[in-house]
């Protein structure tokens, strides 16, 4: 009986080192480790979420803005407009768009080559903004030919704002001296109440051609 007794109670001492369960000492140094581990972790996920912040944030201008003007990009422009649009209709405000070509572009890149051309649009781009008021809208929609959205304005005044800018592009007075001089077609358009993105567009397209047609550097407005 005592022999088991002492058998019982050795067994009871050693199974914990039998099992190898770590010790009072062991324990607090491992959760220490673990404290300092989950710290680490904590702080390495806050930033790869500022990372993540940031990159999303730099594939969203990406997808907004023209790289070589700083404009709106099409899809952007786009976008807007088509709000634009939806809130004619509900509040039925005026609207009006204009559609910008550069005039025989094709020409500055061959005599000035395409360095030239790329510094020419990006300084005809700066040139448009100073007419725009802050509740505008201005895209590169292609190679040389930019989207103008105008909320509040009737078309009247859209040509009036359209001929500052033509006439500004061919006196050549904005643009820097080294970059040579061009002219812009303008087609303009307002909203009528009918109107979705596709007619709008078709119709300051139509005005467009029409002023190329007229043997460009002019305006041609379509209500
Ligand atoms: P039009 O008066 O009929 O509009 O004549 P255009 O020469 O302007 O028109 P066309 O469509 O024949 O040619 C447009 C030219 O614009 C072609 C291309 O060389 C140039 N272009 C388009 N995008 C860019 C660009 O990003 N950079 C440069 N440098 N040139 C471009
Ligand atoms: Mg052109
Ligand atoms: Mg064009």
């Amino acid at each position: 009986g005592v022999i088991s007794i002492l058998t019982a109670i050795m067994l009871w001492r050693l199974l914990p080192e039998a099992i190898s369960l770590p010790g009072k000492r062991q324990m607090q140094v491992t959760i220490a480790e673990l404290v300092k581990a989950e710290r680490k972790l904590a702080e390495a996920n806050q930033h790869l979420e500022a990372e993540v912040r940031k990159r999303t944030a730099q594939l969203e201008k990406m997808a907004t803005t023209d790289e070589l003007t700083g404009l709106l990009s099409r899809r952007e422009i786009m976008r807007i407009l088509e709000i634009e649009i939806a809130r004619v209709s509900r509040q039925s405000t005026a609207l009006s768009i204009m559609m910008l070509d550069l005039d025989h572009f094709k020409n500055i890149n061959d005599n000035f080559g395409h360095q030239v051309g790329d510094t020419t649009l990006k300084t005809v781009a700066d040139s448009f903004s100073i007419f725009l008021r802050k509740t505008d809208f201005i895209g590169r929609i292609g190679g040389e030919e930019f989207l103008i959205v105008l909320p509040d304005t009737k078309l009247k005044d859209a040509y009036e704002l359209a001929e500052r800018i033509r006439l500004v592009l061919e006196q050549h007075t904005v643009q820097a001296p080294s970059v040579p001089a061009c002219t812009a077609s303008i087609g303009i358009a307002q909203c009528q109440p009918a109107d979705n993105l596709n007619s709008l567009i078709q119709r300051a397209d139509e005005a467009l051609y029409q002023a190329k047609s007229k043997g460009r550097n002019c305006v041609v407005g379509k209500l």
